[in-house]
Protein backbone atom coordinates (compact mmCIF):
# COMPACT_ATOMS: atom_id res chain seq x y z
CA UNK A 1 0.00 0.00 0.00
CA UNK A 2 1.28 3.39 -0.81
CA UNK A 3 2.98 5.50 2.46
CA UNK A 4 1.13 9.03 3.22
CA UNK A 5 2.86 11.57 4.67
CA UNK A 6 0.85 12.74 7.50
CA UNK A 7 0.66 16.31 9.34
CA UNK A 8 2.55 15.78 12.16
CA UNK A 9 -0.39 18.60 14.44
CA UNK A 10 -3.51 17.41 12.15
CA UNK A 11 -4.67 14.55 10.10
CA UNK A 12 -4.16 16.11 6.57
CA UNK A 13 -1.82 13.96 4.59
CA UNK A 14 -0.25 13.78 0.99
CA UNK A 15 -3.60 12.76 -0.41
CA UNK A 16 -3.84 16.99 -0.73
CA UNK A 17 -1.15 16.84 -3.56
CA UNK A 18 -0.71 20.51 -2.84
CA UNK A 19 0.19 19.98 1.64
CA UNK A 20 3.17 21.17 2.17
CA UNK A 21 5.07 20.64 5.53
CA UNK A 22 7.72 22.33 7.27
CA UNK A 23 10.83 21.17 8.75
CA UNK A 24 8.93 20.04 12.16
CA UNK A 25 6.58 18.26 9.97
CA UNK A 26 3.64 21.07 10.04
CA UNK A 27 1.55 21.46 7.35
CA UNK A 28 0.65 24.24 5.61
CA UNK A 29 -3.03 24.40 6.48
CA UNK A 30 -2.39 24.22 10.21
CA UNK A 31 -0.38 27.01 9.59
CA UNK A 32 -2.96 29.49 7.54
CA UNK A 33 -6.07 28.25 9.53
CA UNK A 34 -4.25 29.52 12.53
CA UNK A 35 -3.28 32.55 10.73
CA UNK A 36 -6.96 33.43 9.61
CA UNK A 37 -8.43 32.08 13.50
CA UNK A 38 -6.18 35.40 14.72
CA UNK A 39 -8.08 37.13 12.11
CA UNK A 40 -11.22 36.06 12.31
CA UNK A 41 -12.09 33.89 15.68
CA UNK A 42 -13.22 35.37 18.57
CA UNK A 43 -15.05 33.26 20.97
CA UNK A 44 -14.53 35.46 23.82
CA UNK A 45 -16.15 38.66 24.87
CA UNK A 46 -14.09 40.87 22.30
CA UNK A 47 -16.16 38.38 20.15
CA UNK A 48 -19.22 39.56 21.87
CA UNK A 49 -18.33 42.90 21.96
CA UNK A 50 -18.04 42.84 17.87
CA UNK A 51 -21.15 41.38 17.77
CA UNK A 52 -23.38 43.16 19.78
CA UNK A 53 -22.03 46.22 17.55
CA UNK A 54 -22.87 44.32 14.59
CA UNK A 55 -26.21 43.67 15.14
CA UNK A 56 -27.19 47.12 16.44
CA UNK A 57 -25.39 48.09 12.77
CA UNK A 58 -27.74 45.72 11.37
CA UNK A 59 -30.81 46.63 13.06
CA UNK A 60 -30.02 50.92 12.35
CA UNK A 61 -29.45 50.37 8.73
CA UNK A 62 -32.75 47.73 8.75
CA UNK A 63 -34.68 50.48 10.25
CA UNK A 64 -37.93 50.69 7.74
CA UNK A 65 -37.40 47.95 5.77
CA UNK A 66 -38.95 44.86 6.32
CA UNK A 67 -36.31 42.50 6.83
CA UNK A 68 -32.74 43.59 8.67
CA UNK A 69 -30.82 40.41 6.92
CA UNK A 70 -31.38 37.42 4.68
CA UNK A 71 -30.43 33.39 5.75
CA UNK A 72 -29.57 30.80 3.77
CA UNK A 73 -31.29 27.33 5.61
CA UNK A 74 -30.55 24.17 4.87
CA UNK A 75 -31.82 22.54 8.18
CA UNK A 76 -28.18 21.38 8.97
CA UNK A 77 -26.85 22.42 12.38
CA UNK A 78 -24.93 25.30 11.53
CA UNK A 79 -27.74 27.18 9.46
CA UNK A 80 -30.38 26.40 11.67
CA UNK A 81 -28.39 27.74 14.98
CA UNK A 82 -27.54 30.97 13.55
CA UNK A 83 -31.36 31.31 12.39
CA UNK A 84 -32.32 30.46 16.09
CA UNK A 85 -29.83 32.96 17.78
CA UNK A 86 -30.56 36.03 15.33
CA UNK A 87 -34.03 35.64 16.25
CA UNK A 88 -32.64 35.51 19.91
CA UNK A 89 -30.46 38.51 18.86
CA UNK A 90 -33.85 40.75 17.77
CA UNK A 91 -33.40 40.25 13.47
CA UNK A 92 -36.06 40.52 11.47
CA UNK A 93 -34.89 37.44 9.11
CA UNK A 94 -35.79 36.33 5.72
CA UNK A 95 -34.65 32.72 5.59
CA UNK A 96 -34.65 31.09 1.59
CA UNK A 97 -34.31 27.58 1.76
CA UNK A 98 -33.14 25.61 -1.86
CA UNK A 99 -34.57 22.55 -2.61
CA UNK A 100 -32.68 21.03 -5.03
CA UNK A 101 -34.17 17.60 -4.83
CA UNK A 102 -31.99 15.98 -2.66
CA UNK A 103 -33.33 17.50 0.71
CA UNK A 104 -33.00 14.73 3.29
CA UNK A 105 -36.62 14.66 4.90
CA UNK A 106 -35.38 15.19 8.51
CA UNK A 107 -33.53 18.55 7.27
CA UNK A 108 -36.60 20.01 5.46
CA UNK A 109 -38.79 19.35 8.68
CA UNK A 110 -36.37 21.01 10.61
CA UNK A 111 -36.19 23.86 8.13
CA UNK A 112 -40.18 24.17 8.85
CA UNK A 113 -39.79 23.86 12.62
CA UNK A 114 -37.09 26.40 13.10
CA UNK A 115 -39.02 28.90 11.20
CA UNK A 116 -42.25 28.08 12.61
CA UNK A 117 -40.78 28.36 16.66
CA UNK A 118 -39.07 31.60 16.17
CA UNK A 119 -41.96 33.14 13.38
CA UNK A 120 -39.46 33.72 10.67
CA UNK A 121 -40.55 34.51 6.85
CA UNK A 122 -39.40 31.39 5.25
CA UNK A 123 -39.26 31.27 1.44
CA UNK A 124 -38.67 27.84 0.07
CA UNK A 125 -37.66 27.56 -3.36
CA UNK A 126 -37.70 24.16 -5.50
CA UNK A 127 -34.46 23.77 -8.42
CA UNK A 128 -36.41 22.95 -11.63
CA UNK A 129 -35.95 18.85 -10.89
CA UNK A 130 -35.00 18.79 -14.77
CA UNK A 131 -32.32 21.14 -14.88
CA UNK A 132 -30.88 19.70 -11.49
CA UNK A 133 -30.77 16.40 -13.08
CA UNK A 134 -29.48 17.36 -16.39
CA UNK A 135 -26.52 19.57 -14.67
CA UNK A 136 -25.75 17.14 -11.98
CA UNK A 137 -25.42 14.27 -15.26
CA UNK A 138 -22.51 16.81 -16.81
CA UNK A 139 -20.69 17.39 -13.66
CA UNK A 140 -20.92 12.93 -13.21
CA UNK A 141 -19.74 12.87 -16.83
CA UNK A 142 -17.03 16.03 -16.43
CA UNK A 143 -15.69 13.90 -14.05
CA UNK A 144 -14.53 16.47 -11.68
CA UNK A 145 -14.02 16.17 -7.97
CA UNK A 146 -16.62 18.81 -6.89
CA UNK A 147 -19.76 17.29 -7.65
CA UNK A 148 -21.81 19.73 -5.39
CA UNK A 149 -21.53 22.59 -6.93
CA UNK A 150 -24.87 22.25 -9.12
CA UNK A 151 -26.22 22.12 -6.00
CA UNK A 152 -23.90 24.60 -3.95
CA UNK A 153 -24.84 26.94 -7.02
CA UNK A 154 -28.53 26.89 -6.36
CA UNK A 155 -28.28 27.84 -3.83
CA UNK A 156 -26.09 30.55 -3.66
CA UNK A 157 -27.48 32.59 -7.05
CA UNK A 158 -31.10 31.91 -5.56
CA UNK A 159 -29.92 33.59 -1.95
CA UNK A 160 -28.88 36.73 -3.69
CA UNK A 161 -31.32 36.72 -5.90
CA UNK A 162 -33.89 37.41 -2.77
CA UNK A 163 -31.51 39.55 -1.02
CA UNK A 164 -31.51 41.50 -4.50
CA UNK A 165 -35.20 41.25 -4.57
CA UNK A 166 -35.81 42.21 -1.09
CA UNK A 167 -33.69 44.99 -0.92
CA UNK A 168 -31.72 43.27 1.87
CA UNK A 169 -27.44 43.89 2.72
CA UNK A 170 -26.71 41.60 5.12
CA UNK A 171 -26.18 37.98 5.07
CA UNK A 172 -25.69 36.09 7.17
CA UNK A 173 -23.55 33.00 6.54
CA UNK A 174 -22.96 30.13 9.18
CA UNK A 175 -19.42 29.54 8.25
CA UNK A 176 -17.24 28.94 11.15
CA UNK A 177 -13.98 29.05 11.51
CA UNK A 178 -13.93 26.43 14.38
CA UNK A 179 -15.23 23.54 12.51
CA UNK A 180 -13.89 24.34 8.86
CA UNK A 181 -10.57 26.09 9.40
CA UNK A 182 -9.35 23.61 6.83
CA UNK A 183 -10.09 22.18 3.58
CA UNK A 184 -7.15 21.86 1.09
CA UNK A 185 -8.10 24.02 -2.58
CA UNK A 186 -6.93 20.90 -4.45
CA UNK A 187 -10.13 18.73 -3.65
CA UNK A 188 -12.74 20.77 -5.73
CA UNK A 189 -13.57 24.22 -6.96
CA UNK A 190 -15.28 27.49 -6.05
CA UNK A 191 -18.87 26.43 -6.40
CA UNK A 192 -19.98 30.36 -7.25
CA UNK A 193 -18.14 30.94 -10.43
CA UNK A 194 -21.42 30.27 -13.12
CA UNK A 195 -18.71 30.23 -16.43
CA UNK A 196 -17.64 26.80 -14.96
CA UNK A 197 -20.69 25.59 -14.68
CA UNK A 198 -21.90 26.87 -17.81
CA UNK A 199 -19.04 25.26 -19.35
CA UNK A 200 -19.31 21.86 -17.97
CA UNK A 201 -23.12 22.14 -19.36
CA UNK A 202 -22.12 22.83 -22.61
CA UNK A 203 -19.52 20.64 -23.28
CA UNK A 204 -21.23 17.37 -21.49
CA UNK A 205 -24.71 18.26 -21.05
CA UNK A 206 -27.60 17.04 -23.80
CA UNK A 207 -29.75 20.21 -23.62
CA UNK A 208 -29.65 23.81 -22.62
CA UNK A 209 -30.79 24.43 -19.02
CA UNK A 210 -33.93 26.10 -18.80
CA UNK A 211 -34.25 28.00 -15.35
CA UNK A 212 -31.25 27.52 -13.43
CA UNK A 213 -30.07 30.21 -11.18
CA UNK A 214 -26.39 31.40 -12.16
CA UNK A 215 -24.36 33.68 -10.82
CA UNK A 216 -21.20 34.28 -11.22
CA UNK A 217 -17.50 35.54 -9.47
CA UNK A 218 -17.56 38.80 -10.87
CA UNK A 219 -21.00 39.55 -9.41
CA UNK A 220 -19.52 38.10 -6.18
CA UNK A 221 -16.92 40.01 -6.01
CA UNK A 222 -17.88 43.19 -7.37
CA UNK A 223 -21.72 43.94 -7.76
CA UNK A 224 -23.04 42.52 -4.57
CA UNK A 225 -20.46 44.26 -1.97
CA UNK A 226 -19.64 47.35 -4.42
CA UNK A 227 -22.72 48.40 -5.99
CA UNK A 228 -25.55 46.53 -4.00
CA UNK A 229 -23.73 47.16 -0.86
CA UNK A 230 -24.01 43.65 0.35
CA UNK A 231 -22.09 42.14 3.11
CA UNK A 232 -21.91 38.79 4.54
CA UNK A 233 -21.82 38.39 8.46
CA UNK A 234 -20.11 35.16 10.13
CA UNK A 235 -21.91 35.27 13.44
CA UNK A 236 -21.04 31.51 14.78
CA UNK A 237 -16.83 33.16 14.53
CA UNK A 238 -17.70 35.51 17.29
CA UNK A 239 -18.71 33.40 19.77
CA UNK A 240 -18.03 29.76 21.07
CA UNK A 241 -19.93 27.37 18.31
CA UNK A 242 -19.63 23.77 19.72
CA UNK A 243 -21.48 21.73 17.60
CA UNK A 244 -22.58 19.29 20.30
CA UNK A 245 -23.54 21.89 22.58
CA UNK A 246 -25.48 23.40 19.51
CA UNK A 247 -27.16 20.40 18.53
CA UNK A 248 -28.53 20.28 22.36
CA UNK A 249 -29.78 23.44 22.63
CA UNK A 250 -31.61 23.53 19.03
CA UNK A 251 -33.57 19.97 20.27
CA UNK A 252 -34.23 21.41 23.74
CA UNK A 253 -35.55 25.03 22.64
CA UNK A 254 -37.25 24.35 18.70
CA UNK A 255 -38.19 21.31 17.22
CA UNK A 256 -35.38 20.94 15.23
CA UNK A 257 -33.74 17.17 15.49
CA UNK A 258 -30.12 15.91 14.42
CA UNK A 259 -29.97 13.89 11.33
CA UNK A 260 -26.21 12.04 11.02
CA UNK A 261 -23.10 13.10 9.45
CA UNK A 262 -21.56 16.90 8.74
CA UNK A 263 -23.45 18.15 5.62
CA UNK A 264 -25.63 14.78 4.97
CA UNK A 265 -28.84 17.52 5.22
CA UNK A 266 -28.54 16.09 1.90
CA UNK A 267 -29.03 12.53 0.28
CA UNK A 268 -26.60 14.08 -2.80
CA UNK A 269 -24.11 15.48 -0.24
CA UNK A 270 -23.65 12.79 2.01
CA UNK A 271 -23.54 10.77 -1.03
CA UNK A 272 -20.54 12.20 -2.54
CA UNK A 273 -18.62 13.23 0.49
CA UNK A 274 -18.88 9.77 1.31
CA UNK A 275 -18.49 7.45 -1.24
CA UNK A 276 -17.56 9.60 -4.76
CA UNK A 277 -14.69 11.58 -3.24
CA UNK A 278 -13.12 9.27 -1.50
CA UNK A 279 -13.21 6.26 -3.82
CA UNK A 280 -12.92 7.93 -6.88
CA UNK A 281 -10.19 10.43 -5.80
CA UNK A 282 -8.73 9.81 -2.55
CA UNK A 283 -10.23 12.67 -1.37
CA UNK A 284 -11.86 11.81 2.31
CA UNK A 285 -13.31 15.42 3.52
CA UNK A 286 -13.45 13.31 7.31
CA UNK A 287 -9.25 14.33 7.30
CA UNK A 288 -9.91 18.44 6.60
CA UNK A 289 -13.28 18.22 8.78
CA UNK A 290 -11.38 16.52 11.69
CA UNK A 291 -8.19 18.50 11.18
CA UNK A 292 -10.58 21.48 11.86
CA UNK A 293 -11.60 20.32 14.81
CA UNK A 294 -8.14 19.51 16.29
CA UNK A 295 -6.64 23.04 15.12
CA UNK A 296 -9.52 24.47 17.55
CA UNK A 297 -8.99 22.10 20.03
CA UNK A 298 -12.40 20.30 20.08
CA UNK A 299 -10.69 16.99 19.71
CA UNK A 300 -7.02 15.36 19.88
CA UNK A 301 -5.09 14.12 17.04
CA UNK A 302 -5.68 10.68 18.51
CA UNK A 303 -9.45 10.59 18.87
CA UNK A 304 -9.34 11.89 14.98
CA UNK A 305 -6.81 9.08 13.57
CA UNK A 306 -9.39 6.46 15.46
CA UNK A 307 -12.17 7.71 13.52
CA UNK A 308 -10.40 7.58 10.31
CA UNK A 309 -9.90 3.76 11.20
CA UNK A 310 -13.23 3.29 10.01
CA UNK A 311 -13.89 3.58 6.32
CA UNK A 312 -15.60 6.96 5.28
CA UNK A 313 -18.76 4.99 3.79
CA UNK A 314 -20.56 2.00 5.34
CA UNK A 315 -20.42 -1.03 3.13
CA UNK A 316 -23.65 -2.53 3.97
CA UNK A 317 -25.15 0.62 2.95
CA UNK A 318 -23.36 1.35 -0.34
CA UNK A 319 -25.85 -0.08 -2.97
CA UNK A 320 -28.58 0.56 -1.69
CA UNK A 321 -27.37 4.49 -1.49
CA UNK A 322 -26.20 3.97 -5.56
CA UNK A 323 -29.88 2.35 -6.42
CA UNK A 324 -31.19 5.45 -4.55
CA UNK A 325 -29.08 7.87 -6.71
CA UNK A 326 -29.19 5.93 -9.84
CA UNK A 327 -33.01 5.60 -9.65
CA UNK A 328 -33.44 9.59 -8.82
CA UNK A 329 -31.16 10.77 -11.49
CA UNK A 330 -32.75 8.32 -14.16
CA UNK A 331 -30.11 6.23 -15.18
CA UNK A 332 -29.15 2.61 -14.16
CA UNK A 333 -26.70 1.39 -11.23
CA UNK A 334 -24.31 0.15 -13.74
CA UNK A 335 -24.21 3.72 -15.74
CA UNK A 336 -23.80 5.23 -12.27
CA UNK A 337 -20.86 2.89 -11.13
CA UNK A 338 -19.13 3.96 -14.93
CA UNK A 339 -19.28 7.53 -14.09
CA UNK A 340 -17.83 7.05 -10.92
CA UNK A 341 -14.65 5.09 -12.43
CA UNK A 342 -14.20 7.35 -15.46
CA UNK A 343 -10.99 8.57 -15.70
CA UNK A 344 -10.62 11.38 -13.41
CA UNK A 345 -10.36 14.97 -14.67
CA UNK A 346 -9.60 18.30 -12.69
CA UNK A 347 -11.57 21.47 -12.80
CA UNK A 348 -9.11 23.11 -14.36
CA UNK A 349 -9.51 21.27 -17.67
CA UNK A 350 -12.65 23.31 -17.98
CA UNK A 351 -13.33 27.16 -17.84
CA UNK A 352 -12.49 28.81 -14.71
CA UNK A 353 -12.92 32.38 -14.04
CA UNK A 354 -10.86 31.80 -10.57
CA UNK A 355 -7.46 31.18 -12.78
CA UNK A 356 -7.88 33.79 -14.96
CA UNK A 357 -5.41 36.79 -14.86
CA UNK A 358 -8.24 39.59 -14.36
CA UNK A 359 -10.11 37.14 -11.45
CA UNK A 360 -6.88 37.37 -9.95
CA UNK A 361 -6.41 40.51 -9.41
CA UNK A 362 -9.97 41.25 -8.67
CA UNK A 363 -9.56 38.80 -6.33
CA UNK A 364 -6.37 40.46 -4.76
CA UNK A 365 -8.19 44.02 -4.63
CA UNK A 366 -11.31 42.66 -2.71
CA UNK A 367 -9.48 40.55 0.01
CA UNK A 368 -7.70 44.04 0.34
CA UNK A 369 -11.05 46.08 0.62
CA UNK A 370 -12.05 43.50 2.83
CA UNK A 371 -10.08 43.95 5.62
ZN1 LIG B 1 -1.62 20.08 9.73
Amino acid sequence: MRQYQRCINCVMDTTDPEIEFDHEGVCNHCRHAKEVGKRIWFPNEQGQRKLELIIQKIKSEGEGKRYDAIVGLSGGVDSSYLVYKAKEWGLRLLAVHVDAGWNNKIAEENVQAICKDGNIDLEIVKINWEDMRELQLSFLKAAVPNQDIPQDHAFFATLYTYAVKNNIKYVLNGSNWETENILPGSWGYNAMDGSHVIDIQRKHGERQLKNFPIMNLYKLKLYYPFVKKMKVIEPLNLLPYHKEDAIKELESNTNWRYYGGKHYESIWTRFFQSYYLPVKFNFDKRKAHLSSLIVSKQITRDEALKELEEKPYDDSKVSDEKKQIASKLGISIDELSALISSENRSHSEYYCTGNTFLYKQIFKIHKFLQR
